[in-house]
């Protein structure tokens, strides 16, 4: 949730810019892979960077989010190149009345078609949210940084509570980032309704999911930039992870006993260890 004075649209689009540039550079964003989108419910005025309107049917009717307004990348635009023109890539789509459809705004220099493919289970992941908090601001990223990715092909790291105990003990952060632990979704077809519905239950209970042998989906209600944040956590516990794994699995990580110690000192509450 936001308070007032919010974020104006430049502003906005900035900080898109900055975490799409920071998951290409950390590795979570190869070629045109990743996408990005925000929900925010204070009046806006798209056409100032956004002149060309269209009418647009929504992925699903979402009644309670009429008249908020979605910035999102667009299909096959690359997260590395968003803030060299953020309009080439980015559509502004405010919700109508009824919820099912809305006007979707882009820019003379737009160089995409439609918006992301997976834009269903971001708008399904935003509306969930926002019914549950009534928060008036979220933020949705999908990325595919390379070691998450890598170890959810393991089959022992399927397992969630595995998963959780071999990745967040190797920094004392971790746990405190990430006091839900992370998520697990079983393979599933890209932007099928499948994920979709596996995305919205996971990220209830969680602030960033894998997508087995695909990425990861993030979230928060505060900015973008913390939604990329939560991405680079867990993929720096991956990578340490996997380093251990090729070291021949010589390193302790912190125990059980030092991870609950932490939590106590810093009143993180966690189930996990
Ligand atoms: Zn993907």
């Amino acid at each position: 949730m936001l308070r007032a004075p919010y974020p104006e649209l430049d502003d906005l689009l900035e900080m898109m810019g900055e975490a799409g540039r920071h998951l290409a550079d950390i590795e979570a964003s190869e070629g045109a892979a990743g996408n990005i989108s925000i929900c925010l419910r204070w009046q806006m005025e798209p056409r100032t960077r956004f002149p060309v309107m269209d009418e647009i049917e929504l992925p699903q009717p979402v009644p309670e989010l009429a008249g908020a307004t979605f910035l999102v990348t667009g299909s096959g635009r690359r997260l590395r190149e968003l803030p060299d023109e953020p309009t080439a890539s980015i559509a502004c789509i405010v919700v109508d009345a009824s919820g099912k459809g809305g006007k979707s705004y882009t820019s003379h220099q737009r160089r995409f078609e439609r918006v992301t493919t997976e834009f269903n289970s971001h708008l399904a992941v935003h509306h969930d949210q926002i019914c549950a908090t009534n928060t008036n601001f979220h933020a949705v990223i999908h990325a595919q940084p390379v070691h998450l990715t890598y170890l959810s092909h393991i089959p022992r790291y399927q397992d969630e509570q595995y998963l959780n105990t071999h990745l967040l003990r190797w920094q004392p952060e971790t746990i405190v980032n990430l006091p839900e632990g992370i998520g697990f979704i079983p393979f599933r077809i890209p932007s099928s309704p499948e994920l979709m519905a596996s995305n919205v239950e996971s990220l209830r209970k969680h602030r960033i999911v894998i997508w087995a042998k695909h990425g990861v989906m993030a979230r928060s209600d505060v900015s973008v930039k913390r939604a990329a944040d939560r991405v680079e956590y867990a993929e720096t516990a991956a990578k340490c992870e996997y380093l251990n794994l090729c070291a021949g699995e010589v390193g302790e990580g912190l125990s059980a006993a030092e991870i609950r110690e932490i939590c106590n000192t810093f009143n993180v509450q966690q189930t996990i260890f």
